[in-house]
């Protein structure tokens, strides 16, 4: 019943392997920096609401510290404290290599299949977010904003980046990127900053694959479409009114503007406009784009408008799936942060601080975790009938957390079925006497 690679064991297997190689500064006195992340990886696995009740069961009861062994290799759990100096001095960028090999494994099992949108593209949703604010915590890579009573608030931000479908609830996080302080203090400049890396990083880690990144309109610009040229990624990216007067200005006036208009099974009315090969914007006169907007107007006359400029040349077959791409953009939002925010992973407790890359790594950790969750989704039946049984997933973490702690579990097949049919009988109850 259990894929051999696209599923907990599998995937957790190939994920040590990756943080087996990670350069670790410290290397010593029997703790492993791969047992360390492991272990970290576990807390938000199970959806730990914090290091320190982590860190109880880890080290207390022989029986977790067996389920820690069988279920993610754990030899030796760390001290929280112990987690805390060892994490803390990880280069955020070493832990690129286990998305890598999680997203390597899907594609070559075959668990990416129907998930390309147009002519074969995979959408890579970009987007901003934070994960940590304080007015006292910080560390050196704090970003800072300094308040006119004097007060400053310190604060983390990351790029995420997710490959998403707009029919499929599955996403699929690439390496977060983190916004660092030289990126600046405007929004605008710093995700830009962070967006080169990203979006860099990406193409040189998957030279072949065919991308089509979409974005908000804060990436509608100049220099930023000319690196997704560089890149060799297409893109369809929000175009606001206000920001392209010229491109509207156009599109208004050009006879050719083409107008297709639709009626939906809700009786709202669909209108899409596009036209292609027109100049981005004054200052970019020689940077063309081609420009799609769609107006629906519902029954009770609400109206709601969406633009975007893309490289794809639009015509009547692909107008709407090119509109379709453009707003599975959300999906990052929607599906991806709000799910590490909502759903038990804890994206902004604060789990540690450190001095130096502790917050951005137990970050990148949790994307981690839910990178693991979401192929599992897509990919293990026996994760989806325990889910199903579960509901709701936090009632799936609350009951892989409850089994964890108060059984010996042998391996991931028996937990999951334990929580799917019933079978508690295959667990082994810990003997106390
Ligand atoms: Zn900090």
């Amino acid at each position: 019943m259990f894929r051999r690679t696209l599923s907990a064991p599998g995937l957790l297997r190939l994920v040590r392997g990756r943080f087996e190689r990670v350069d670790d500064p410290v290397s010593g006195r029997g703790l492993t920096l791969a047992d360390c992340l492991m272990s970290a990886l576990a807390m938000f696995g199970l959806k730990y609401p914090s290091l320190l009740s982590f860190e109880r069961d880890a080290r207390g009861a022989g029986r977790v510290r067996s389920n820690l062994r069988s279920l993610y290799g754990v030899g030796r759990a760390p001290s929280d404290t112990a987690m805390r100096e060892r994490l803390d001095r990880v280069d955020p960028s070493e832990l690129r290599g286990a998305f890598k090999a999680v997203l390597s494994a899907l594609q070559r099992g075959k668990g990416l299949d129907g998930f390309a949108w147009l002519d074969g593209h995979y959408l890579l949703s970009v987007d901003g977010t934070g994960h940590f604010s304080s007015k006292s915590v910080h560390c050196g890579n704090c970003c800072v904003k300094e308040h006119k009573d004097g007060t400053k608030t310190y604060y983390h931000q990351m790029l995420g980046a997710a490959l998403v479908h707009p029919d499929l609830r599955e996403v699929f996080a690439l390496p977060p990127e983190p916004i660092m302080r030289s990126d600046g203090a405007a929004k605008n400049d710093c995700e830009r900053n962070a967006a080169k890396r990203l979006l860099r990083d990406v193409r040189r880690e998957h030279p072949h694959l065919r991308l089509m990144v979409v974005e908000d309109g804060l990436a509608s610009n100049g220099p930023h479409i000319r690196l997704l040229q560089e890149l060799d990624m297409r893109f369809v990216l929000g175009a606001k009114p206000g920001d392209h007067a010229d491109l509207f200005e156009t599109a208004d006036a050009s006879p050719m503007t083409r107008t297709l208009t639709t009626k939906g099974a809700d009786g709202t009315r669909h209108r899409c406009r596009f036209i292609n090969g027109v100049p981005l914007n004054d200052a970019n006169r020689g940077l063309e784009v081609n420009f799609l907007e769609w107006t629906g107007t519902k029954p009770n006359g609400d109206v709601r408008r969406f633009s975007w400029v893309t490289d794809i040349d639009i015509d009547e077959s692909n107008a709407e799936s090119l509109m379709r791409a453009g707003r599975a953009r959300w999906r990052i939002e929607n599906e991806t942060f709000n799910a590490l925010k909502n759903q038990g992973y804890g994206f902004e407790h604060n789990y540690g601080h450190g001095e130096r890359h502790l917050a951005t790594v137990f970050a990148s950790l949790t994307m981690l975790a839910f990178l693991i969750d979401q192929v599992q989704q897509r990919c293990c039946a026996l994760f989806r009938a325990a889910r199903d049984r579960a509901g709701r997933p936090k009632y799936l973490w609350a009951r892989l957390r409850g089994l964890f702690l108060e059984f010996i579990v042998p391996d991931w097949e028996t937990l999951y079925r334990a929580i799917a049919f019933g079978h508690r009988t295959e667990l082994v109850p810990f003997d106390t006497s």
